[in-house]
Order: structure tokens, then sequence, then C-alpha cells
């Protein structure tokens, strides 16, 4: 049953001229990141993911979440993008070697896209090897090791801001700029393809169904049902890393 879906949603993609994809945890989770959900083990066990994302958690004890972040960062720094994100990267070049676009919306902060070779990426949560001052807004790139001293301040003379991570935390708007391109992409694309997310997290949750409402078609590939399983055109229950490579061996020119 599986092999027709992918039949169809390579078909349906065959045909694109401007395709949005939007990946979600579910294709980090798939190169050994922990998503929010997984039970975490060691000091940062008796941690809420979702209570130290927040606002609140930063200004209660900015040093915790400044920690908990780069002991995050440790670890995506020992994964690699998996066969999922190297199909997207495939799919990105095939579509420009056709003179279609490509867009690609992630809500993962962990960069493996652009490790992938992923060339337009656009991060609706931010990432986390961005850090920027609370005070002046100033950003640094950060690399995997830990922050030298704690709190982690702004090195800017004079300024002394403790240096936050540039995610989106829960309470918090999407970046601006972000949010408009992906409303940009989605109203203008014939295809939609969402992947290993779980749809319950808005406003990316609803972009299934902008982009239906605007005449694209809609697949999906994921590991378990989602509430956008029921309205898209094609649902593929599977791993990332096993489906788009299959979706995108089929676009490849005969002999490839
Ligand atoms: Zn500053």
């Amino acid at each position: 049953m599986r092999e027709g879906l992918i039949e169809r949603a390579a078909e349906t993609l065959a045909r694109a001229r401007r395709v949005v994809v939007l990946t979600g945890a579910g294709v980090s989770a798939e190169s050994g990141i922990p998503t929010f959900r997984d039970r975490t083990e060691g000091i940062w066990a008796k941690y809420d993911p979702t209570k130290l994302a927040t606002p609140e958690a930063f200004a209660a004890d900015p040093v915790t979440v400044q920690k908990w972040y780069d002991w995050r960062r440790g670890i995506v720094a020992g994964c690699v993008p998996n066969p999922g994100h190297h199909a997207i990267r495939e799919l990105e070049e095939l579509m420009r070697a056709r003179g279609g676009s490509f867009t690609l919306l992630t809500q993962n902060v962990d960069r493996l896209h652009h490790r992938a070779g992923s060339a337009r990426v656009i991060e609706l949560h931010g990432t986390i090897w961005e850090w920027r001052c609370v005070v002046c807004r100033r950003e640094v790139t950060v690399g995997a090791r830990p922050n030298a001293e704690y709190p982690a301040r702004c090195a800017k003379e004079g300024c002394r801001g403790l240096m936050r991570p540039c995610v989106v935390w829960f309470g918090e708007a999407l970046p601006a700029e972000a949010m408009h391109m992906a409303e940009e992409a989605l109203g203008a694309c014939d295809v939609f393809l969402s992947v290993g997310t779980s749809a319950v997290v808005w406003p990316a949750a609803g972009f299934a169904a902008t982009a239906k409402a605007h005449g694209a078609a809609t697949i999906e590939v994921n590991r378990d049902p989602t509430p956008i399983t029921g309205i898209v055109d094609h649902s593929i229950a599977g791993l990332s890393g096993e489906v788009l490579p299959a979706i995108v061996q089929r676009l490849k020119p005969a002999g490839r």
C-alpha cells in the first residue's frame, strides 16, 4: 500500500513548479536528536523541556536555561544529517534544475538541513547556533562548546546583558520575517509537503490548510497520524529517512 502512495506522491512532485516543504522534530529525531517528548537521562532528567524553553524559565533562572541549551548544542554537534535531510536537499536541487522554486520551512533549530546542503531554509523557530543579548540584541554565532562562564553575558563594552539562544520559546511569536516568507511561499506553491511534524504547534499546524486553500496538492510523511492526516491529499505513514529517499529516487532522470 505504501509503495502506491509513494508513487502517487512522486507523480505529484514530478509535475510541481513551486514546492514548499515543512519539517518538524521527527526529521531531527531520526538523526538521534531528542524531541521535547523524549525521556531524558542524567542531570536533565528532572527538568521538563516544555518548561525550560520559556521566557518565564529564563527570567527565573537564566543559568539553568543557558546550561540546558549548551547541553543540547553538544548533542546536536555529535549528530549528522540523515537520509531524510539529504533527500530534501536533492529535491531542492531537482526543482532548481528544472527551473522550479523550492522553499524549506523548518521548525527545527539544529541546522541539520544546512549541514545536509539545503540552500534555502527558513527557520521558523530560530536556531540554537545563534544567541543574542536581551538588552542590546547583539547576535553572536556560538560553537559546540559550552559558554565559558555563567550566566553568559553580552561581550559588548558596557552592556553585560544576559545572552539567550535565538530560538522561539513557548509563548513567543515567530520571527516576523520568517512568517512573512512562509506565508508568501505557501500562497504560491503548487505542492506542499509536511514531514515529521505532529502538526499541533501553531501556526505551522495550519500550513497544510493554507496551502490547500490556495490550490496546492498536499502530502504528509509522518510516523504517526496527525490532525492534518485527514485533510491532505496523500498521507504516507513512515520515517522520513525511508519515505523521502524512495520518493526522490523516482524523480531522478533515468540512469542516475
Ligand atoms: Zn548587549
